[in-house]
Order: C-alpha cells, then sequence, then structure tokens
C-alpha cells in the first residue's frame, strides 16, 4: 500500500472532499455545511427488496438531510418488521393500491421506487402527481418513452428527479473524473469499461423476466458501465455497435447474458464495455496521452480501490464510507438548497437511448448506430 505522506494526504483530502462535497460523515469542523438547512427530508421506500432492506434503509440512518419516513410495500407482513425496526408511524405506510394518499401525507417529501425495473415508471409518475420528489433506482425505466413520461411527469408536478446512481457522488468516480477534467496526464484517448455478475441459479427471478426486468444484463449492470464509460471519457459517445453472446440459453430464456460494446466519444476517445450475467467484471481503465488510471473494483458499494501509471495507489483516508448515505444526502441537498443534482433524470434517460441504441445493433447484427446525444446529462462538477 502507498504511504501517504502529509502533502499526498492534504491533496488527496482536498480532491475528496471537493468531489464528494456531502460525504454526511465527514466532521463538521471540514467546513462543507455551510448554507445547510436544518430540515431533513422524509423518504419513503417503494419495494422493501434486497436494495431498499439491505443498502438503501441502513444508509438512512447515516444521512444528515433525509431519514426514513415511510415506506410503501405490497407485502403486508413486511409492515411492522420495517414499522418496528426503522421507528415508521403506522400512518405513514401505504400499499401499492393506496400509494396515491401519499399526497396528504406531509411528513413524506421524497418517494425513492426500488422496485423491478418495469415498475418504476408507473410509480415515480403516481409519486410526481402526488406532488413528491422523486427518486428513481436504475436503469430508469426500461424505455426512453418511459423516462420521457417520468421526466414531464416531475416537470408538470413541479418536483425534482432523481436516479440512484450512486457513482456520481463517489470520492473514487470523482478523482477519475478530476484526472480527465484537469488532464495532469494529458488527454483521454482510450477506456474500457467491465460490469458484471455470475447470476446464481434461480431461474425465476424477476431478473430474467423480460416483462419486468426490461432486459438482462445490460439494463442491470450495463448501465454502470455505460456511466463509467462517459465519465471516463469525458464525453457522451456519438456511435456504438455491440455482440451478444449466450452460453447458458436455457437460463437466460428472454433476457441478455453478456454484451460487448464499442463507442466513439465526441471527443474522439474510442473504447469499449462488457457487461455479464454470467461473468464477474467490476472495472474502469482510462488511457491518458502520458499515463493511465484504474479503478477495480469500480461500480460496487465500496470501498473502491484505484491506481495509475505513476505506481500511485487512488485512496481516499476514510475507513469506511456510505454511498448511498452521500448518493441520498446530495438529492436532499439538491431539494433544500438548489445545489446540483449529480444524477439527474436526463442522464438517466440518456443511459436508456444507449441502452435501446445497443440492443438495436445487436439485432442487426453489430451495425454501427449514431447517437446524436450533445451534452445530455454531462453534469459540470
Ligand atoms: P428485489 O427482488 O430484492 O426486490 C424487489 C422488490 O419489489 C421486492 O420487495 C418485491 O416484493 C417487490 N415487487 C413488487 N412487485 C413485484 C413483482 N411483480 N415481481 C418481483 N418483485 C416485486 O430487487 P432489488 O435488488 O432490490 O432491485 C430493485 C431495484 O433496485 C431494481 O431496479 C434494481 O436495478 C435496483 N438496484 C439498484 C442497485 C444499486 O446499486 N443502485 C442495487 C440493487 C438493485
Amino acid at each position: 500500500m502507498e504511504k501517504i505522506n502529509r502533502r499526498t494526504f492534504n491533496v488527496k483530502l482536498t480532491q475528496a472532499l471537493a468531489g464528494a462535497a456531502l460525504l454526511s460523515h465527514i466532521p463538521l469542523s471540514y467546513g462543507l455545511n455551510s448554507g445547510r438547512q436544518d430540515k431533513k427530508l422524509g423518504i419513503a421506500l417503494v419495494g422493501l427488496g434486497g436494495y431498499a432492506g439491505g443498502q438503501l434503509a441502513p444508509a438512512l440512518l447515516k444521512a444528515e438531510h433525509c431519514y426514513l419516513a415511510g415506506i410503501v410495500t405490497g407485502t403486508p407482513s413486511k409492515e411492522k418488521e420495517w414499522m418496528d425496526k426503522y421507528s415508521i408511524p403506522k400512518e405513514n405506510v401505504y400499499n401499492y393500491e393506496n400509494f396515491d394518499n401519499i399526497a396528504k401525507n406531509d411528513a413524506i417529501d421524497v418517494v425513492y421506487v426500488v422496485l423491478p425495473n418495469s415498475m418504476h415508471a408507473e410509480f415515480c409518475i403516481r409519486a410526481a402527481k402526488a406532488g413528491k420528489h422523486v427518486i428513481t433506482e436504475k436503469p430508469m425505466a426500461v424505455s426512453v418513452a418511459e423516462c420521457d413520461a417520468i421526466i414531464n411527469a416531475c416537470k408538470e408536478n413541479g418536483v425534482k428527479l432523481g436516479v440512484g446512481y450512486r457513482m456520481q457522488t463517489d470520492p473514487y468516480t470523482n478523482e477519475i473524473k478530476r484526472l480527465v477534467a484537469e488532464k495532469p496526464m494529458g488527454e483521454v484517448q482510450y477506456i474500457s469499461s467491465d460490469a458484471g455478475f455470475v447470476s446464481g441459479n434461480n431461474p425465476d427471478q424477476w431478473r430474467l423476466n423480460k416483462k419486468l426486468a426490461g432486459g438482462g444484463a445490460l439494463m442491470d449492470m450495463g448501465v454502470y458501465a455505460i456511466q463509467s464509460s462517459i465519465y471516463g471519457a469525458g464525453a457522451n459517445p456519438v456511435s456504438i455497435s455491440a455482440q451478444e453472446f449466450k452460453t447458458r440459453p436455457d437460463y437466460f430464456k428472454e433476457v441478455d447474458e453478456s454484451i460487448t460494446a464499442q463507442m466513439k466519444f465526441s471527443n474522439d476517445v474510442v473504447g469499449n464495455m462488457f457487461t455479464s450475467y454470467n461473468a464477474n467484471a467490476n472495472r474502469l481503465f482510462v488511457s491518458f496521452r502520458r499515463g493511465w488510471a484504474e479503478l477495480n473494483p469500480c461500480h460496487s458499494y465500496g470501498p473502491l480501490a484505484g491506481r495509475t501509471s505513476k505506481g500511485e495507489e487512488i485512496k481516499f483516508p476514510f475507513e469506511r464510507y456510505y454511498q448511498q448515505t452521500t448518493q441520498m444526502d446530495s438529492f436532499a441537498k439538491h431539494v433544500l438548497t438548489g445545489s446540483t443534482n449529480f444524477a439527474p433524470g436526463e442522464m438517466g434517460k440518456r443511459d436508456i437511448i444507449i441502452v435501446e441504441a445497443i440492443y438495436k445493433s445487436i439485432e442487426e447484427g453489430g451495425k454501427t448506430i449514431p447517437l446524436d446525444l450533445g451534452d445530455m446529462g454531462i453534469v459540470k462538477v
């Protein structure tokens, strides 16, 4: 492990603080909280499955600008368990049928949709119509048309919209963005991004059901590879071609198993990405004119790890940090103070445009599909 001397430590600390701007557990003495409002936003989680229970609810216990105020579940047996565990009052508990009554509940400011992918649009739109700010898990929805419907519903009802892209406020991701923007190793020329895991032997899970998931590995892990390709390149792709590989067709009956895609970006960077439900992969490689940087792991819950061609470890002086706390605090602060929304709906829609282009290319035998995204979804930090 790299020895961090005082100067390196300070440089890295400054970078981390600047990049991660909202690490809620950083002591106030670091001066991050100027302009902070005292109100904590009440968040209601919709869908109490693995991610809501395993990551989001525990992360909300550590948040500074928001807290777990309510739940929406289709499983009555979960109600008492969650009410007891997180001190949630009965009046803040909803099911999928009476969910729209949430409009009358002032304790809920934000609805966070953590359901199977094809249910995101319906619940985001119902939340917006109820006058609640919305966070939707990734992928934002299963088609560009659904993304548009969510964006429009939020606009029409004057509520804010964010996507659950926890990497966008991760300090390691922000260090990559800094290297790309400040160019200490020159311009980026090539990127490579991989995101995949081996799906266990459960053919009945919703992730393998096209109607519920919208697609396979690409919809699930592929959006991470698309995201890191873009922050690794520092620009949106202008063309993409893709191939699909299936080695377990009996298991992946309805959805894609593994996909590779090649991209050219608007700044002439070229790159490729890989996503899979049948291989473990978790890496971003960025090649600059005079060196390289790599994050590995790159897309998991953290802490991430990385290094550069200079032999430096990309490492921050945090024993443990919570991506989801930072992500939700960042969105809450956006709602409360108008600070930057690091994962807006437009970013989620852009990624689904790319997902649709990848599926189109595969359908057309790997044909190169042009993309006209401009700066869509690029958030200047
Ligand atoms: P899960 O299967 O563990 O939970 C899904 C929840 O939806 C369950 O509570 C289930 O009861 C409910 N549900 C309602 N209707 C359902 C139906 N018809 N079929 C199946 N379940 C139904 O899934 P998860 O891993 O919690 O994923 C939920 C969402 O969160 C997905 O969109 C996924 O992509 C996203 N996710 C994001 C991350 C991340 O790191 N940002 C990680 C995991 C999952």
